[in-house]
């Protein structure tokens, strides 16, 4: 980390950060519909070394790539930047399109060294730019609370990178409590921490990745999103939040098959959410298995943004002793999660190993996740 830093910009940095990537317990293409999701941020982080300069000079490099991205701020624009820098930079912009005086600031260094697998759903996005975020909210003084540097990420991977994503992945991964989750209502953005206590459980919830890239800005995701748009019009609501179970025979007379389906996860997701909730603070993490099963069902008929190699892992999980599985994340690929006894761990990893290997996919990446804390400043 510092020998990276010293490598690019000489010398040494004035600042640490982190900021975690995010898994997605339950609630899935549900927050650009103004509904529930429940996300944690996890013990993987994308960590940053930063430095204030004296001139006006934005400069940024990753272990990623070992580029070294180089701008003005006074050229600071959605089409000035692109590639990878996007994410970072475009956080920089953003803060100024939510009413940061990006004028009277000075230039910065930043080096990136990250260990969230890139692309794999956990939101290595959202992390790069929370951190960065967080960071110059603090060394600009800019006075954002962590709500608004949620937004900024967000209108960042919107504007700039050209991904629709919702409120989730940022404000997971800036309000994230130890072994808690965070209940987001995105349509008022109140969100509020939720304890698992998977630890007394003796419950580990295990991610599969399954190496499967997805595409955002490229991928069905935008299709999805517009059919949920469609939905809604066409049932004289604002946003699908605004629909229960009660509205889903009126749907189905109203729509198409395809659209019924997309509204139907929708409705349906947004229940498992609250019912989720409502059986933590009950009863425990170990009675929420069915919703979470219900809920990768959901999105493998009827929102069909699953894929083989993510329903073999659900599956493989249910057959050895998970407590519920899904997958998670906007999907097309990445990875799959399964609640499970901590003592099951191992032998889950190696039935992965060996049904993946059988039905000829890629090895996947099978490793613990544990609800950590969210973004921070470390000291030096
Ligand atoms: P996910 O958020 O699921 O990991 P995305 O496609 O949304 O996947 O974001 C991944 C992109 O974010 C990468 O292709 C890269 O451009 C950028 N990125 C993520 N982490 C880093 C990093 N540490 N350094 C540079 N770029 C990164
Ligand atoms: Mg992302």
């Amino acid at each position: 980390m510092l020998a990276g830093f010293a490598r690019h910009f000489g010398g040494a940095p004035t600042s640490l950060w982190s900021a975690p990537g995010r898994v997605n317990l339950i609630g899935e293409h549900t927050d650009y519909n103004d509904g529930f999701v429940l996300p944690f941020a996890i013990d993987r982080h994308t960590v940053m070394a930063a430095r204030l300069r004296d001139d006006r000079l934005l400069r940024v490099s990753s272990a990623f790539t070992e580029e070294l991205i180089e701008i003005s701020l006074d050229e600071l624009s959605p089409e000035s930047i692109s590639g990878w820098s996007a994410y970072p930079l475009g956080a920089i912009w953003a803060a100024g399109a939510f009413g940061a005086d990006l004028e009277r600031v000075t230039g910065i260094e930043l080096y990136l060294v990250s260990d969230i697998p890139v692309g794999a759903g956990l939101s290595s996005s959202a992390a790069l730019e929370s951190v960065v975020a967080l960071a110059v909210n603090e060394l600009w003084e800019l006075g954002f609370d962590r709500q608004t540097l949620a937004k900024i990420g967000q209108r960042s991977e919107n504007v700039v990178v050209g991904a629709p994503t919702g409120i989730m992945d940022q404000s997971a991964v800036l309000l994230g409590k130890s072994d808690s989750v965070v209940l987001l209502d995105c349509r008022s953005l109140e969100s509020s921490v939720i304890p698992l206590g998977l630890h007394d459980e003796e419950l580990t919830i295990v991610v599969t990745d399954t190496r499967v890239e997805h595409e955002h800005a490229t991928g069905g995701y935008a299709a999805r999103r517009a059919s949920c748009e469609a939905g809604a019009a066409a049932l004289g609501v604002t946003s699908l939040r605004d629909l229960g179970v009660d509205d889903l025979a009126r749907a189905e007379a109203l729509l198409d098959d395809e659209t019924f389906r997309r509204v139907r996860h929708v409705i349906t997701e947004n229940e498992r959410v609250l019912e989720t909730v409502a059986i933590l603070r009950e009863r425990g993490a170990g009675a929420i298995g069915t919703l979470l099963d219900a809920s990768h069902v959901s999105m493998r008929d009827d929102f069909e943004i699953s894929v083989p190699e993510l329903d073999l892992a659900v599956e493989v999980a249910r057959r050895h002793g998970a407590v519920g599985a899904r997958m998670t994340g906007g999907g097309f690929g990445g990875s799959a999660i399964a609640l499970i006894r901590s003592s099951q761990v191992g032998s889950l990893r190696e039935a992965h190993l060996a049904a993946f290997a059988a039905a000829g996919y890629r090895e996947p990446v099978v490793f613990e996740v544990t609800p950590s804390q969210g973004a921070t400043r470390h000291p030096l």
